[in-house]
């Protein structure tokens, strides 16, 4: 349902609403909390940079064959969150720009053949580089929300939100998630395990929260 043209298009959307996110945060509003449990604003947009970088690496993967993880370890990813919700605002969201456009030039220059070549992730799951641009989708899109400025789940694409639901059930396991009613964005929100509102079960009561995911 989702394919490479659409997710590549997706990327450039994500990068957009976190660009914009961020835009007009002075230093103490970007420090401010952001929706994920301990993570200040700050500790969001260093997590969606070193991403893109790990991201890029698994890119490089695939053009040279050369195995490069994306992290180099659990730890190093954590420390590198941590360092970089450390830098002052002008400097994190210049490091944002920086990963993102460089992720950006990678991938455009794959060939179709090297769109194909498989790659590991930090999950341990190998999956084709085409991959990459959706792994990427979903970060933007979902800390965009996270980073508490205004972006909502109905904000986001719908078909965007309707491959998410469908990614996040495959990845809980459909049995695990009761069947609920709500909106799709509210839906999807629970889903992510975010805040959400109006979704419940079969009985009418409201759906107890799901652990966070991503
Ligand atoms: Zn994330």
């Amino acid at each position: 349902m989702r394919t490479l043209r659409t997710t590549l298009t997706w990327v450039a959307e994500g990068t957009e609403l976190c660009r914009k996110a961020v835009a007009d945060l002075d230093e103490a509003s970007y420090s401010a909390p952001s929706l994920l449990p301990g993570w200040t604003r700050k500790h969001v947009v260093a997590h969606v940079a070193a991403n893109a970088r790990a991201l890029r690496n698994l890119v490089h993967w695939a053009r040279t064959g050369e195995p490069t993880p994306m992290y180099s370890s659990p730890e190093q990813r954590l420390a590198d969150i941590e360092s970089g919700a450390q830098l002052p605002a002008a400097w994190l969201t210049a490091w944002f720009e920086d990963t993102a456009q460089l992720l950006a030039y990678a991938m455009a220059e794959l060939s179709e053949e090297q769109w194909r070549a498989p790659v590991v992730t930090a999950q341990g799951r190998t999956v084709p580089v085409s991959e990459v641009p959706w792994m990427r989708t979903r970060e933007l899109m979902v800390h965009a929300v996270d980073l508490d400025t205004g972006v909502h789940f109905a904000d986001l694409p719908e078909e965007f939100l309707a491959a998410l639901r469908h990614d996040i059930l495959g990845k809980r396991g459909s049995d695990t998630v009761p069947t609920v009613q709500g909106s799709d964005a509210d839906i999807t929100a629970y889903l992510a395990g975010r805040p959400y509102t109006g979704v419940t079960t079969g009985d009418g009561a409201l759906a107890e929260p799901l652990t966070p995911w991503l």
